[in-house]
């Protein structure tokens, strides 16, 4: 188990502190922000450092501006939205160069309990590139620095990477620490049963996760376009349903793994096909795991979804990435939907690991009924897969 310093280990009063947030919020086309999650996340950092009296610089990225300074990618909302959720003023440093001159002028006097925001650090080439003079100028502007953006925890980017090595102290946010002890704990020290539901689209992004969960997990329930692939292998029909023919190999292997390592590796019983991918084909039920020629799997069928029903019954830890069907189509929903709400029902730990797992339970009303849902898709999963996170592993061990 990660055993990084926080906030709470180190004195920040008087000091100027530069949080590396994830306030990477979608906005809609009159720059408004359309979910907040992300800015509440960060919240218990900065209200705590600005309890204890530190001078609060924040950063974080936004969308994609490719090293440029684009209007449309600034975080000018961000500052506007924290401005009025804090009590505190916040001045944005409305800064192309990010650590130019209106941010070092705005950086320079601060008060203590003050909030400054600078712009998107994307705006620098040098950002995704680790750049050592961005690094520098950043870690020019702070006393000590608190990485609490986890949804960016697996890049190696000057802001969460880099940075560390010109900082004497860096250490995590509330953020990133509550992340690491729920997927942490959950993968280390689980209460058993432990059952790991994985769906979405691809086998191929999901190998490592479930490699390395196979040394770990109870049982595996897998769903999704990923179920197809393994369906086939064992030698049933798929029809038109997603597949990846050079992981075929690699599926019958996992299954057999599964089964040297006593994981009970639990596939489809039956679908709900459609003729086309399109949300107004009509659903049709599978009598079996078969599906006919001409159609293609969409959603995991009742008996699937009852059969999983019964394992996360009796479970008590559950991670869940990737949803069992096309749910954004109403009639391939149900999958999703049912798995959802089993997981909402249950006393046992239940994780979320971000992305489009965590949409639809949000969308769904269930999120306040699970333990915990991720704030970083990409980070979950490399997490998942038991690698390193470098924004996590840059920082001061206690
Ligand atoms: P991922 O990003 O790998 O978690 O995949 C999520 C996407 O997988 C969602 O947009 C789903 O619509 C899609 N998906 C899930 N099940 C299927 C399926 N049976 N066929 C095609 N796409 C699927």
């Amino acid at each position: 188990m990660l055993n990084k310093k926080t906030v709470e280990d180190i004195n920040v009063n008087g000091k100027k502190v530069l949080v590396r947030c994830d306030f990477n919020v979608p906005l809609n086309d009159k720059f408004e922000i359309t979910d907040e999650s992300r800015i509440e996340g960060a919240l218990p950092t900065i209200k705590y450092l600005l309890k204890n009296n530190a001078k609060v610089i924040l950063c974080s990225h936004l969308g994609r501006p490719k090293g440029e300074a684009k209007k449309e990618f600034s975080l000018a909302p961000v500052a506007k939205r924290l401005d009025e959720i804090l009590d505190t003023k916040v001045i944005f440093a409305a800064d192309d160069e990010v650590v130019g001159t209106n941010a070092k002028e705005a950086t320079n006097n601060m008060e203590n309990g003050e909030i400054v925001l600078l712009e998107n650090t994307r705006y620098r080439k040098e950002e995704k590139k680790n750049g050592e003079e961005f690094a520098k100028e950043l870690a020019s502007l702070a006393d000590i620095y608190v990485n609490d953006a986890f949804g960016t925890a697996h890049r190696a980017h000057a802001s969460t990477e880099g940075i560390t090595k010109f900082m004497d102290e860096s250490v995590s946010g509330y953020l990133i620490q509550k992340e690491i002890r729920f997927l942490g704990n959950a993968v280390e020290t689980p209460k058993r049963p432990f059952v790991a539901i994985l769906g979405g689209a691809k086998v191929s992004d999901k190998i490592a996760v479930i490699e390395n969960l196979l040394d770990k997990v109870d049982s595996i329930l897998i769903g999704g376009g990923m179920a197809y692939t393994f369906l086939k292998a064992q030698g049933y029909t798929i029809g038109t349903s997603l597949v990846e023919e050079d992981r075929l190999d690699y599926a019958l292997e996992m299954i057999e793994q599964a089964k040297v390592k006593n994981v009970n590796f639990v596939l489809p019983v039956d679908h709900i096909v459609g003729a086309e991918f399109s949300k107004d084909t009509e659903p049709i039920k599978t009598e079996d795991q078969n599906i006919k020629d001409g159609y293609m799997g969409l959603d995991i069928g009742p008996k699937t979804a009852d059969l999983f029903k019964d394992i996360i019954k009796d479970a008590k830890t559950i991670i869940w990435n990737g949803p069992m069907g096309v749910f954004e189509f109403e009639n391939f929903a149900n999958g999703t939907i049912s798995v959802a709400s089993e997981m909402a029902n249950t006393d046992a730990i239940t994780i979320i690991g971000g992305g489009d797992s965590a949409t639809a339970v949000n969308t769904l009303g269930f999120g306040d009924k699970m333990s915990h849902i991720s704030t970083g898709g990409g980070a979950s999963l490399v997490f998942l897969e038991g690698k390193e996170l470098p924004g996590i592993m840059a920082l001061d061990n206690k």
